[in-house]
């Protein structure tokens, strides 16, 4: 098992790093753990040593180890099928990657069903990404007011971003700034289920920078896991 403890001592050295260096606390940054393709024993470490929020991309691997793992909050950051949504909607906490209004309207449906409001993200692209997922910043306005008009247990919390991979993150600043400008814009519009706080931007190998950007929600994997082996990961929805 890698060194969980001191990996984390680690990224939380540099998040605070990054946000003191813009003059922001450490504290206002959530660290969400990556935990896909890791196992509940290896969860259980990483929140004895204070990790509060983990991070699934996959379906089936927070219903394999939803049982196993130490009272957490849950994040979906991965792709979601609208046929996979009942399974997850009283597990997770907030979901990041919602991209359409047929993902926020299904949902809706099931929240309705477990009498829950669930919090989400939605999941943008940058004016110059060509990606299979997210929305581009144009479509974000009027995916907002469809969601707030027609998705009644669903709450707005923020958005969400993958960034392009780059050799040098700080290529990539100038697509973690655009983000930001759409969350603080978004964020003005006045509506009791749209309350953004969370603007989650940064993986291991970006996250100082997109701290710097404004991100306050980090999603870390192998910076505190060690490096992935996809052939551990479960089932493939
Ligand atoms: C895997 C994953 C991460 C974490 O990636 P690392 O490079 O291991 O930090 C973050 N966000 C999403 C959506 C992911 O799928």
């Amino acid at each position: 098992m890698e060194d969980i403890g001191r990996n984390l001592e680690t990224v939380r050295e540099q998040i605070a790093q990054a946000a003191e260096g813009c003059g922001r606390k450490a504290e206002d940054i959530t660290l969400c753990a990556v935990s896909k393709t890791r196992t509940p024993e290896e969860i259980n470490v990483a929140i004895d040593h204070g990790v509060t929020d983990i991070g699934e991309n996959k379906v089936q691997e927070i219903m394999d180890k939803f049982d196993s793992v130490k009272p957490v909050r849950w994040h979906m950051i991965g792709h979601l099928q609208t046929n996979k949504v009942k399974y997850i909607i009283d597990k997770v906490d907030m979901i990041h990657s919602v991209d359409s209004l047929k993902l926020a309207k299904e949902i809706n449906k099931r929240a309705a069903a477990k009498d829950l409001t669930m919090d989400i993200l939605l999941q943008v692209n940058s004016a110059q990404e060509e990606s299979k997922f997210g929305i581009s910043l144009e479509e974000t306005e009027g995916l907002i007011n469809d969601i707030l008009e027609q998705c009644e247990n669903v709450r707005i919390r923020g958005l969400m971003c993958v960034a392009p991979k780059a050799d040098d993150p700080e290529d990539i600043k100038i697509y973690f700034t655009e983000v930001k400008e759409q969350f603080d814009q978004f964020g003005k519009i006045e509506h009791p289920r749209l309350d953004f706080q969370y603007l989650s931007m940064g993986m291991s190998h970006d996250f100082p920078v997109a701290i710097e950007a404004g991100s306050n929600l980090v999603r870390v994997g192998s910076a505190i896991f060690g490096e992935r082996d996809y052939s551990k990961q479960t089932g493939n929805r």
